[in-house]
Order: C-alpha cells, then sequence, then structure tokens
C-alpha cells in the first residue's frame, strides 16, 4: 500500500510570522505519518529553519520549493542541498513549471536535482505536467512520458520508490480549472506505465504520485480514490490552515 501524501507549496507567499504561526494552528491536528498520510509543508527559503523547530515534535514536514544540485559554490541566490540536509528538511519540490517556465529549469537539470536529492538524503517531489497547447495538441502522453524518462534517469530500482512525482497540467495551476479526475487518473497511470517500463511493475507500485492543479478540500476526495493517484500537491488552498487541515484528512481517508 502507498501512503498518501499532501504537500502544501506556499510559492512566493506568506511572511515569516504568518509561516510560523501555521505550524503552530496545524501541528497538533496532523494524523501520523507512521500509519496514515504524509503532510508536508513547502515554503519559502527563509523560513524552512523556524517551521522546523516549530514543527518538532509533530508529524509535519517541511519541505523547499526548489534546490540546486551542487552541494556550494558560486550560485547567487541559490538553495544548496547540504544546507538543506543540515536544517532537518525532509523534501524538495523539483522541477515545478513555474521554475522550468521563469527559471530555467529542464529536464536536464531536474534529473541532476533528484541525484543530488539522494545524495543528501531529501525527498524529491517531482513534477511533470502539460501545457494547454501540448493538451490540445494530443501531446500530454508524450510530454510527460519525456519528463519521466528523462527526469529518473540514473536513478536505480531501489531508488526509485523514494521520489514522489507530482502530475500537473500547466493550466490547472493556479487557475480553478482542475483536471477531472478521470484524466488526471489517466495521465498519472501513463506516469506509472512509463516507471514500469523504466523498472519494473513493483517498482513502478511502490511509487507515489500526486495530482496537482486547483486541488481544494471541496474536489479532493474525486481525486484521492484514484487508482494511480496517492495524494495531492497544492498551491492556494494550502495557505490557510482550516482548507490545509481538510486536505490533509482526506488523504488520512484514503
Ligand atoms: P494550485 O497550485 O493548487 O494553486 O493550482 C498547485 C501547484 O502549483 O503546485
Amino acid at each position: 500500500m502507498r501512503k498518501p501524501i499532501i504537500a502544501g507549496n506556499w510559492k512566493m507567499n506568506k511572511t515569516h510570522g504568518e509561516a510560523v504561526s501555521f505550524i503552530d494552528e496545524i501541528k497538533g491536528n496532523i494524523p501520523s505519518s507512521e500509519e496514515e498520510v504524509e503532510t508536508v509543508v513547502c515554503a519559502p527559503a527563509l523560513f524552512l529553519k523556524e517551521m522546523k523547530d516549530k514543527a518538532a515534535g509533530s508529524d509535519v514536514k517541511i519541505g523547499a520549493q526548489t534546490m540546486h544540485f551542487e552541494e556550494s559554490g558560486a550560485f547567487t541566490g541559490e538553495i544548496s542541498p547540504a544546507a538543506l540536509k543540515d536544517l532537518g528538511i525532509t523534501h524538495s519540490i523539483i522541477g515545478h513549471s513555474e521554475r522550468r517556465e521563469m527559471f530555467n529549469e529542464t529536464d536536464e537539470s531536474v534529473n541532476q536535482k533528484l541525484h543530488a536529492a539522494f545524495q543528501y538524503g531529501i525527498t524529491p517531489i517531482m513534477c511533470c505536467g502539460e501545457s494547454l497547447e501540448q493538451r490540445e495538441n494530443n501531446q500530454t502522453e508524450q510530454i510527460v512520458r519525456d519528463q519521466v524518462e528523462k527526469g529518473f534517469a540514473g536513478i536505480s530500482a531501489e531508488k526509485a520508490p523514494d521520489v514522489v512525482v507530482a502530475y500537473e497540467p500547466i493550466w490547472a495551476i493556479g487557475t480553478g480549472k482542475s483536471s477531472t479526475a478521470e484524466d488526471a487518473n489517466e495521465t498519472c497511470g501513463t506516469v506509472r506505465k512509463v516507471l514500469a517500463e523504466l523498472y519494473d511493475e513493483n517498482t513502478a507500485e511502490a511509487v507515489r504520485i500526486q495530482y496537482g492543479g486547483s486541488v481544494k478540500p471541496e474536489n479532493i476526495d474525486g481525486y484521492m480514490e484514484k487508482e494511480h493517484i496517492d495524494g495531492a500537491l497544492v498551491g492556494g488552498a494550502s495557505l490557510k490552515p482550516d482548507a490545509f487541515l481538510q486536505l490533509v484528512e482526506a488523504g488520512r481517508n484514503e
């Protein structure tokens, strides 16, 4: 059985005070990650240390939204995976479509970051997904296949199940236009099929695949009940403690 994983992606939102009080508000109500659901909040790097300290003793895990693949060096403004590890940061989103579109991330750098994440014991949440134009041109399967094949290049069958894949159709992100649960499940099924081709059935069955794109408390159940969807990567609706707790609850009930 794959353990559901609900991850918030705050993007460039909240101040330090807001970030810390969010953790205070939710941490007493998060179910045990040992049995039920894994809960992650991916926040701006500035707040990670204090959020991590606040979350101590709870099952809220704190993640980054990106990281570099090099340990250190002349990379102005970047975040070192070694520094994340040192802070006890457990997860990092890798290759979010906003980073691919606006910050020049490529399938190759995503792959380098996946390798770096494993080197530093960080669970990568690797994003993939097609644009509206690609969807309209019936390229969804090819795009996602390509992103998964290139992203996982050189990752061993032992490590592959520790990658979380987030399928996020770009046209559904922050637009309020979510994919239907059927369509999302179909593409998450494609991700699993590609993983089975790259590795084997057992490995593919062990990988957790999230859907992301305008997920909210009102629609999450439809996704979570689908065969290939094991959680959600949530932007806007993860910013409010109440809504986030409802999303986690929905993951737990799966
Ligand atoms: P959204 O963002 O939930 O606001 O659509 C999802 C994401 O970008 O991860």
